[in-house]
Order: structure tokens, then sequence, then C-alpha cells
């Protein structure tokens, strides 16, 4: 508890980004804060270093940063899944829907090295509508890998996008915001 609430207070919060009405919540400013940082991740290396993991796979952008810090510590491999058009080799692709129009994620088709059934931990910074997140779980499915769990530090909880991810991976959020 005390710790969740120093998390939270390294967080902020940004109105009216991207775009008018939205509460943006700016993780930046965690990162930047080394007590914060590092608790967070000695909180998921705890959680995770007996799970039998193969690969961590993180979601484009800030997905990227504490996927890649955490598979350092558990010493395994980082697989980036990224925007359309921006991974150099073969990919698979999935589409999903946005608020006005689609999206489409991408994942190098042998980013698991052909270990087929690679145990796969996704993590993202903040879990919104779900969409992303079930695109991306998708994508590793595809790439014939197993979603062992997805992770957010954060759950915005009233837009439900949990519900979107459950059925196809277990879900775990560091922080709920309701
Ligand atoms: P979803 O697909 O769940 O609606 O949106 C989640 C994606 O959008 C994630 O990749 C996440 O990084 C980004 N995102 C949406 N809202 C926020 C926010 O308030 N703060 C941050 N840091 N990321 C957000």
């Amino acid at each position: 508890p005390e710790e969740k609430k120093l998390l939270l207070d390294s967080i902020r919060d940004i109105p009216d980004f991207p775009k008018p009405g939205i509460l943006f919540k700016d993780i930046t400013t965690l990162l930047n804060d080394a007590k914060a940082f590092n608790l967070l991740m000695d909180h998921l290396t705890e959680r995770y270093s007996d799970a039998n993991l193969d690969f961590v796979a993180g979601i484009e952008s800030r997905g990227f940063i504490f996927g890649a810090a955490l598979a350092a510590k558990l010493g395994i491999g980082f697989v980036p899944i990224r925007k359309k058009g921006k991974l150099p080799s073969t990919t698979i692709a999935e589409k999903y829907s946005l608020e006005y129009g689609v999206d489409e994620v991408e994942i190098h088709i042998d980013a698991f090295l052909n270990k087929e059934g690679a145990r796969v931990l996704l993590i993202d910074d903040l879990i919104a509508t779900g969409g992303t997140a079930e695109a991306a779980v998708k994508l590793i499915n595809d790439a014939k890998a197993e979603c062992v769990e997805t992770c957010f530090l954060i759950n915005l909880t009233f837009l439900g996008g949990v519900e979107k991810v459950k059925n196809l991976s277990p879900v775990y959020s560091v922080l709920e915001v309701i």
C-alpha cells in the first residue's frame, strides 16, 4: 500500500492530451524518479522470476521501456510489438479499432526464434479500452507463442479494457485508476 502510493504519486496527470477532454497519465515522471522506477522493477522482477518465462514482449513505445528493463532483470530476451511499418524484417500484422478508425500493430514472424509454445509475458504501461493489448496478444499467438500473462502498470478500470483481453490471457495490473 505504501509502495503503491509512492508509485501513484510519481505519475502525473496531464489534462487535454493528446486531445481535449482526455486526462493523460504521464509516466515520464515515474521513470525520472529512481526510487519509484526501481520499486516497480523490483516488484515485477519478484512477480515473474519463477514464472518460467522465455521472453518479455513490449508494446510501442512505453511498453518498450518497462519491458526491456524487466527482460534484462529476468535474464531473458525482449520482443518489440510495433506500430505498422516500423519493423524491418518479415512481420505478422493485426488491426484493431480506435474511437475513430483503425490502427495496426506488428511483430516479427520469427520474434520467438521459432521456439513453439514459447512462454511470453506481454507488458505495456497502461490499458484503456484494451484494443491495443488484445491485438498484441493475438500477434503473440499468431507467432506460435503462449501469452502467459499481460501486465500493465496502470489499468483505467472505468474503460473496461480488461474484458477484451482476459479471455485471451490472464491480466495483471500494478495500479488501478477508478
Ligand atoms: P487502449 O488500446 O487500451 O485503448 O490504449 C492503450 C494504449 O494507449 C497503450 O499503448 C498506452 O500506452 C496508450 N495510452 C492510452 N491512454 C494513455 C494514458 O493516459 N497514459 C499513457 N501513458 N498511455 C496511454
